[in-house]
């Protein structure tokens, strides 16, 4: 199927999801997953207005980034490494992926550099699971604490991801956790804090996550098909 027709299925999927949560009139923002996506199936997205790309690796994006024109948003959503900050913080609209105050000290030292504010989400690790990357709930407040002094990073949020399970059912407890987490810093108003974004929600499980409160998905296979590694 078309990218297209994948994403009419999409939106019709969002606006039913929305009609099950506590605030059917948000607007979801969506990111499309384009790791590993070669550069005409990108363009096709952009023709259909999917302009907020989500890439793993920073150097996928610095590449990219010369092939596309400046309408796009990137967005890195993987795990980040410190020595690989300085190649992205000046190119991307969003990190979802900060999970160590030592990145975040990294972040604000570049994003001084050039004179910037990065916008960051924290990765939550909700379920525990010990594959994934992200901090612990237990630390959240510590690390949050942390950064008050750090004048170029904004915190716009939570991400998290939850386990893959066939039955995307499943995964509601992991949403529900840091839907509640997100509420409790907003509430919090932690003053160099700026809470606006629950990024939540893949190709298997958006729909679970838009019902639990999530604002942000991050989808790749439902708009792609399923990805080439190669
Ligand atoms: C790959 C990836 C996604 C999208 O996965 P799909 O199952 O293709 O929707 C979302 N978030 C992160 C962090 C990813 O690495």
């Amino acid at each position: 199927m078309s990218i297209a027709e994948n994403y009419k299925i999409v939106q019709k999927k969002i606006n039913e999801a929305l009609l099950m949560s506590d605030d059917p009139e948000k607007s979801i923002e969506i990111i499309a997953v384009t790791k590993t996506i070669p550069i005409i199936q990108m363009k096709d997205a952009l023709e259909v207005g999917l302009y907020q790309f989500g890439e793993n690796k920073a150097q996928e994006i610095t590449e990219k980034i010369k092939l596309m024109d400046d309408r796009v948003k990137w967005h890195m959503i993987g795990h980040l490494q410190r020595n690989k900050v300085k190649y992205i913080v000046d190119k991307v609209a969003l990190i979802h992926s900060v999970d160590s105050i030592s990145l975040f000290n990294e972040i604000n030292r570049r994003g001084e550099k050039f004179n910037r504010n990065i916008d960051c989400l924290i990765q939550v690790n909700v379920s525990g699971e010990d594959t994934k990357f992200g901090i612990s709930p237990e630390d959240l407040n510590d690390m949050i604490i942390n950064t008050e002094a750090m004048k170029n990073v904004n915190i716009k949020g939570l991400m998290t991801m939850a386990p893959h399970y066939d039955d995307p059912e499943k995964t509601r407890d992991c949403f529900k956790k840091l839907n509640e987490l997100y509420h409790h810093y907003k509430e919090k108003q932690y003053s160099w804090t700026n809470f606006q974004i629950m990024s939540m929600g893949m190709s298997n499980d958006y729909e679970i996550a838009i019902q639990e409160g999530s604002n942000m998905i991050r989808i790749g296979s439902a708009l792609f098909g399923e990805r080439n590694y190669g």
